[in-house]
């Protein structure tokens, strides 16, 4: 790949990205409508004008505002139909509106201050891979808001692929679909997905650091636990009452601290309270579970139905129910059945120019639902750091470098 070309990436990236993260396209868990909030339509017109522009056909903004588009195979070249997709929505974690991104030149490895003030916004201590950047050009927000490299950055990648694609014919590629989902941050990006518009596998482009790649994530469950307990005047309730919210909070707290979320990191998976509520006769206990076995998550499953059992028998007249409902599946038990899928991903990242990083995702992602669904899809890394923070930042190089894999992820498909 030229000089030319690279030149051609960066700026095309960077512009794009830097266009793109101004819309406020925070979803809105509480909202009843589809998609979430009304920045993300105004995002998807954009990429569906944008979209036409760079002459992909079969652009779409459907109703439910998935944003679709379909380029046909260079001539000549035989490859399968790939996918890539990326999501319109900013975390609700932090406000997304008025994003005022700082491009700070020439990193020198000091602690990043909020311009103007001088007050330290990230340390090097909070997020130690700014070092592996000095010298480079880093783009993080003003502090007031998350920068929404989560995931404009993804789609800002996807879209300097196609326009490079557009001005330099000699980059080669086979027919590509893609896909643009909303609501991806509320666990909705494939809720309405139209899977006859996919291609045969495909790639999400919504990863973190610079080089890496994610085959696999967490098998996810959520658990709603009701205890059902007997009231009675607190005067005259020895031997009678028994109360519910009292033994949900014994409960909660018979389960193993040492598997938490604070408590546990890499491939450890964990139990979760996430909500609590009750009083004497009804108590409600949300939890969800996590791990990359699913065995290990049934293990905990049974854990729960005979600690409920235990709590029933030791508390005579209280009734605990539980519903548990799968959320997403390890994607690794799809994908493990198509290396190359990755493996060609890899080669183009090391291709690029960078290590590749191999992490399991400690969370879920679009590309787990798509793989279930039929279409193998691991994630790749978009270049985004600290995501859903107010210190969100990402290297200008990572959306060139992103770019650049897409374009030569799609050569290599051809030689296969
Ligand atoms: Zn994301």
């Amino acid at each position: 790949m030229n000089e030319k070309i690279r030149t051609f990436l960066r700026e095309q990236a960077r512009e794009r990205f830097l266009r793109y993260v101004r819309i406020n396209t925070q979803s809105d868990p509480g909202s009843k409508m589809h998609p979430s909030s009304e920045g993300q339509w105004i995002l998807g017109r954009l990429l569906k004008e944008e979209l036409i522009e760079l002459g992909v056909s079969n652009v779409e903004l459907d109703a439910r505002c998935y944003v679709y588009g379909k380029v046909p195979a260079s001539a000549g070249f035989v490859g399968p139909a790939i996918t890539f997709c990326s999501h319109l929505d900013t975390s609700p974690a932090e406000s997304g509106a008025h994003v005022t991104p700082v491009v700070i030149e020439n990193y020198d490895g000091c602690d990043i201050r909020v311009p103007g003030s001088g007050k330290v916004l990230l340390t090097t201590a909070q997020s130690p891979e700014l070092l592996l950047f000095i010298g480079e050009t880093i783009i993080i927000s003003d502090g007031r808001t998350l920068l929404g490299a989560d995931d404009k950055a993804g789609i800002a990648e996807i879209m300097t692929a196609l326009s490079a694609f557009k001005a330099f014919p000699e980059l080669r590629h086979p027919e590509l679909r893609i896909v643009f989902t909303p609501d991806e941050e509320l666990g909705a990006g494939t809720d309405a997905i139209r899977m006859k518009r996919m291609g045969e596998f495909g790639y999400t482009m919504d990863g973190g650091m610079m080089g890496e790649i994610e085959q696999e994530c967490f098998d996810a469950w959520e658990l709603s636990l009701v205890f059902n307990g007997r009231n009675i005047h607190p005067g005259y309730a020895k031997n009678r009452m028994v109360n519910a919210a009292a033994t949900a909070a014994r409960f909660v707290g018979a389960l193993p601290e040492w598997e938490s979320p604070e408590h546990t990191e890499n491939r450890e998976g964990f139990y979760h309270v996430t909500r609590m509520e009750g009083d004497e006769s009804l108590a409600t206990v949300k939890l969800i579970i996590r791990d990359f076995d699913r065995v290990e998550n049934s293990r905990r499953m049974d854990y729960i139905k005979h600690l409920a059992r235990t709590f029933e028998l030791r508390y005579d007249g209280l009734e605990i129910n539980v519903k548990a409902k799968n959320q997403y599946k390890n994607m690794n038990e799809v994908l493990r059945r198509y290396p190359d899928v990755a493996d060609v991903a890899k080669r183009a990242i090391t291709a690029s120019g960078i290590a590749v990083r191999e992490n399991p995702i400690r969370g879920g992602t679009d590309g787990a639902r798509l793989c279930f669904l039929g279409v193998p899809t691991p994630n790749i890394f978009t270049g985004a750091m600290m995501v859903h923070s107010k210190t969100e930042w990402i290297p200008e190089v990572a959306l060139e470098k992103a770019s650049e894999v897409i374009v030569r992820l799609c050569g290599l498909w051809g030689n296969q």
